[in-house]
């Protein structure tokens, strides 16, 4: 599988190439140039097939020739101590659960495998630098997947306010690898910084500098990967139709599963699932897209107005619009649908959702009631209720136990460097650590 510019699709790379120098030139995303079909790696897995199995079957015949059957075990193996896993809640609903990972959300499977997969593309012959904008918990996760990794140095950039989640033997004053530099400035500041940093040739040559953010493919295709199992999880049980609900911010995850349709996942579209924020959801009806001004809803990951991913959304539109408006389903959910839906799927089947999770219930029950013959339907629960415990004590009335990794995640830490938000100052903070 080669990749090309959301912008052009003259010059094609090679994934290693694309996870290694993650922006190409003249300001698109990559994306996939032509999708491999999957289904004889796939449609004979059974039901035991485990997640470590699974990944290290489907990467080496989708990278053809990159990464060998034994690389990829090795990179299944060092990536996943953690699965999703796939509840039949009853016969046209299923929940796919992806928050089993280190920070209890989703995106710590694209994380983990993006660090498994760069150790082992530079083994015995390279270094990297991997800087990543963060907030959130996403800075925990990408120091957590990266730590002790070989040849690579993981630079974090905060926005102002508060670091938390990092453990500080793992900085690299102390022996590690990781860099937390906090940057006078707002979230958008670190993600502009870190594409400047990897525009600027000359300095990201010498550092191999890459990203951690969504903007690698290294991350985002093995986001595929989950849909994948599901589908090998469910299809013994499916008579009709497999329908994804996913909840949408950025629109990675809903991109991931359109990658996995194109791998060959005999699925007939997905419902993308949104909050309050949802003018998006003018662009998948064949609008246009204005991007409206941002509301705060209890489903913050959900809060986006204008997609990182929106380029990739474009260039997988314009290859077949028709069949997209009858694949990808938008729906809004308001918070108070949101919290009805929380409680709803507690009564029905005993299920505790986050509120992002309950997003993407509300939106299928929408969905539902639209239509008589609509098929099976898998939610994806993106992130862990312990994340959420005080929202969801006050709506369900009962206490969540938070477990003692998220307890952690709360701790705060003093970045090692705090800058001023421009590329000189960036660039001076990375040469005097490292
Ligand atoms: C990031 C996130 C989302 C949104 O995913 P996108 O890929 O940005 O659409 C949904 N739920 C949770 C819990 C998240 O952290």
């Amino acid at each position: 599988m080669q990749f090309r510019s959301t912008q052009s699709d003259d010059s094609l790379v090679s994934f290693k190439d694309a996870v290694l120098r993650c922006l190409p030139l003249g300001g698109g995303l990559y994306v996939p140039a032509s999708v491999t079909d999957m289904r004889q790696y796939f449609l004979y897995m059974d039901f035991n097939t485990s997640y470590p199995e699974l990944v290290a079957t489907v990467t080496p015949g989708l990278l053809q020739g990159e990464l060998n059957p034994f690389s990829a075990s090795r990179v299944a193996e060092s990536a996943f101590d953690f699965e999703p896993e796939l509840k039949q809640l009853d016969d046209r609903l299923s929940v796919l659960t992806l928050y089993n990972g280190p920070t209890g959300v989703f995106k710590d499977f694209g994380i983990a495998f993006l660090a498994a997969v760069m150790e082992e593309l530079i083994k015995n012959k390279g270094f990297a630098m991997i800087l990543s904008a963060a907030k959130g918990d996403t800075g925990a996760s990408i120091a957590h997947a990266f730590y002790k990794r070989q040849g690579i140095i993981s630079v974090i950039l905060y926005p102002s306010g508060v670091i938390k989640g990092l453990d500080p033997a793992s900085f690299i004053q102390n022996g590690g690898n990781i860099i937390p530099i906090q940057i006078k400035g707002t979230f958008d500041d670190c993600q502009r910084l870190v594409a400047e940093a990897i525009h600027d040739r000359p300095f990201a040559d010498r550092y191999g500098i890459t990203s951690a953010n969504a903007i690698n493919v290294g991350r985002l295709l093995p986001q595929a990967f989950y849909y994948l199992y599901a589908f090998i999880k469910v299809k013994q049980h499916l008579q009709e139709d497999l329908i994804f609900s996913v909840p949408c911010g950025n629109f990675g995850n809903l991109i991931a599963g359109l990658y996995a349709w194109k791998f060959g996942i005999p699925l007939s579209g997905f419902i993308a699932a949104m909050n309050a924020n949802n003018a998006f959801g003018d662009f998948i009806r064949g609008k246009e897209y204005i991007p409206r001004p941002l509301i705060t809803t209890n489903s913050p990951a959900l809060d986006v107005s204008q997609p990182s991913n929106y380029k990739r959304l474009v260039a997988f539109y314009q290859e077949a619009p028709a069949v997209m408006r009858n694949m990808v389903y938008p729906e809004a959910v308001d918070d108070k649908a949101t919290l009805a839906a929380m409680e709803n799927a507690w009564k029905r089947h005993q299920l505790i959702l986050d509120a992002h999770g309950a997003v993407a219930y509300a939106a299928a029950e929408r969905y539902t009631k639209a239509r008589e013959d609509y098929g099976h339907i898998v939610i994806l629960a993106t992130g862990h209720p312990a994340k959420q415990a005080g929202l969801i004590s006050e709506i369900l009335g009962r206490e969540l136990e938070v477990p003692e990794k998220f307890r952690k995640l709360q701790h705060k830490t003093d970045p090692v460097a705090l800058i001023d938000p421009q590329l000189d100052a960036l660039q001076g903070a990375i040469a005097s650590c490292v």
